[in-house]
């Protein structure tokens, strides 16, 4: 069977680090994330489009933009939370660890709430990793991706 798929590549700045996890990510840093919105379809519409690629943008930079973008991202039992909230830092709280993983995992469910019929949402943490969520069941969860 064929199909068509297009992908819209979405840029934004956070931080982050993980609970419960020995390595460098356990500490405060940053990254350049770089989402990757994927829509497939079996056919096209009358524009001969799978999507417009603008309405993906509009949908999901507005949303990653307001609640993500130069944000830090945090599990909900991070204890530094209080203290960045009392000094008015923005943040992003999410009740799991704020693994590229799960965040992917958000912006998918955003995406699809906002009505953008998608099938993948990848976050880039690095040029070199990226996790993946998906909405064919079965399948969601990420690929393998090195903590740095
Ligand atoms: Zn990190």
């Amino acid at each position: 069977m064929s199909q068509f798929k297009v992908t819209k590549q979405i840029d934004f700045c956070y931080g982050h680090r993980l609970l419960n996890y020995d390595g460098k990510c356990k500490h405060l840093h940053g990254h350049n994330g770089l989402i990757e919105i994927e829509v497939a379809s079996d056919s096209l519409d009358s524009r001969g489009m799978v999507v417009d690629f603008g309405d993906v943008k509009d949908v999901v930079k507005g949303w990653v933009d307001e609640h993500m973008d130069h944000k830090m991202i945090l599990c909900k039992d991070d204890p530094i939370l209080g203290l960045l909230t009392d000094i008015h830092e923005p943040v992003y709280v999410m009740d799991e660890n704020p693994t590229a993983e799960n965040i992917a995992m958000h912006i998918h469910r955003q995406a699809l709430k906002a009505g953008l019929d998608i099938l993948e949402t990848r976050l880039w943490e690095t040029p070199s990793s990226f996790a993946a969520y998906s909405s064919i069941s079965g399948s969601a969860g990420g690929a393998g991706v090195d903590r740095e």
